[in-house]
């Protein structure tokens, strides 16, 4: 189970080594036994998974293709809506809410054959950078497990390191796809904003939600992401462009790509995470690549941008959770006000009460020019300068996070050194751009560390033939 990848889950089943219904099983026991080391797993689902399986047992038989995703255990971040299954965005508030739909990227995953054995562990509403804020407790580094696997999607990222799905699903906003693969030595990637279709993803901050891959190499994490692409009538913001295959785009050749290093990101660099993404751009410099220093002016504002931006939208989407609809109800509710009032109170943590009241501050009458209508312009200007960068270079490359993996419980006390660690990661969230974290190394302690690789919109191709021959060079 451990080392599958999708082509050897194709393989193994083309030649009767074993079938989609075996693999589902073992892939199951497997990660039951394994979850209480990381808790990255808040539910399974063998009911579902079986009988995807059987489906695609049931195709090969009939001589047909077994599919993109044949038989592969896929595990889905649980702020993805999964009919009949929990779906708990790791709050206490929906720990007992049964989706009633699926999210368009499910439909598509088991159109494909791909089989959902369970929902991971987040942080809260996906609001956070550690997995430290889950309702249901932290998840540990599979890698180092006093270490934190990252936030939001790090149950995501660490049953793929685990070896307890062969890929998954994460949900990023400012970074929650990329950081956690980065700390826990995997592929993550964030694709163009309305890429994949939003439609069944629980909202955070809509203007900057996306759903990505995780896998264990860069062609998984294509193969999974063109599965899911596309235009969805039932998602507005989905975008209309076609779906190009980027299996074909992964030439192995990247003689020749311009590549940009911005000196605003290397400012802030330090210790062994600078020296691992240097050396990474030195392997990139042997392997053809014209290297050459950018600029990207407006990214000391992208962090307050950002948190004006994602709090403003978030208050307003957590609205629905009124103790009316959806969730668990406070016993201690006289009038509908009570209710309103103390099942919020009750059923949220801290860090989302946090996002709620700074979001309804910066949205309050008389400030909204102030904050949320000028973060706006902030984020036009940040995208103008990734757009003004990618007229000279095919693609970006930084670092990820400007440290590895932290211990459980190093930063929860202290908000602003956990915003600060999305520092290089919300840029491209902001922009709407395509970007990817690709391991790069790891520290002399054998933590893991990611290079960040930002194409523009719609460039997933380009991003994906760089980050395949890098990761085979
Ligand atoms: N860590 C960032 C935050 O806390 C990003 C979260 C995300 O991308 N969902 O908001």
């Amino acid at each position: 189970m451990t080392k599958h990848t999708i082509s050897s889950v194709r393989a193994g089943l083309l030649s009767k080594e074993f079938s989609a219904v075996e693999l589902t099983r073992q892939a199951l026991s497997f990660a039951e036994a394994e979850n209480p080391k990381t808790n990255a797993y808040l539910s399974f689902s063998p009911e579902r998974a079986l009988a995807a399986a059987e489906r695609v047992d049931a195709r090969i038989a009939a001589g047909e293709d077994p599919g993109a995703l044949g038989g592969v255990p896929v595990a889905v971040k649980d702020v993805i809506l999964t009919k009949g299954l929990k779906t708990t965005c790791a709050s206490k508030l929906l720990e007992n809410f049964i989706a009633p739909y699926d999210a368009t990227a499910i439909e598509r995953i088991e159109a494909a054959g791909g089989v959902i054995i369970g929902k991971t562990n987040c942080d809260e509403f996906a609001m956070g950078s550690s997995n430290e804020n889950s309702a249901f407790g932290p998840v540990r580094n599979p890698v180092a497990l006093d270490r934190v696997p990252g936030g939001s999607s790090g149950g995501s990222a660490a049953v793929v390191a685990q070896g307890t799905a062969v890929v998954s699903l994460g949900s990023d906003t400012g970074g929650s796809i990329r950081q956690p693969a980065s700390f826990c030595g995997i592929v993550g990637v964030t694709p163009t904003y309305g890429r994949v279709s939003r439609y069944g993803l629980v909202a955070f901050a809509s203007s900057l939600d996306h759903i990505g891959p995780f896998a264990r190499n860069t062609r998984d994490a294509a193969t999974l992401l063109e599965v899911m692409a596309g235009r969805d009538p039932k998602d507005a913001t989905s975008a209309e462009a076609p779906v190009p295959s980027y299996a074909a785009s992964m030439t192995g050749n990247v003689k020749g790509l311009k590549i940009g290093i911005p000196v605003e990101y290397m400012k802030h660099a330090t210790g062994e995470t600078a020296d691992l993404v240097n050396a990474s751009f030195r392997k990139l410099q042997a392997m053809g690549c014209e290297l050459r220093e950018i600029s990207l002016p407006n990214t000391d504002y992208a962090i307050d941008t950002y948190y004006i931006i994602c709090t403003a939208e978030a208050s307003s989407n957590l609205a629905r959770y009124d103790g009316v609809r959806y969730t668990t109800r406070s016993q201690n509710s006289g009038t509908l006000s009570d209710l309103y009032k103390n099942t919020r109170g009750e059923g949220f943590g801290a860090e989302v009460k946090r996002r709620i009241m700074l979001g309804t501050y910066v949205l309050s009458h008389g400030y909204y020019d102030a904050y949320y209508k000028k973060a706006q312009m902030v984020r036009n200007l940040i995208t103008q300068d990734f757009n003004k960068a990618f007229t000279e270079v095919d693609a970006i490359v930084a670092p990820v996070s400007p440290f590895p993996a932290f211990k459980l419980g190093e930063k929860v006390n202290d908000p602003i050194s956990m915003y600060l660690s999305d520092i290089y990661t919300i840029t491209g969230s902001l922009a709407g751009i395509p970007c990817m974290s690709t391991p790069c190394g790891n520290t002399s302690e054998g933590l893991p560390v990611g290079l960040q690789i930002l194409c523009k919109h719609f460039g997933e191709e380009t991003m994906f033939r760089l980050a395949d021959a890098f990761e085979n060079s």
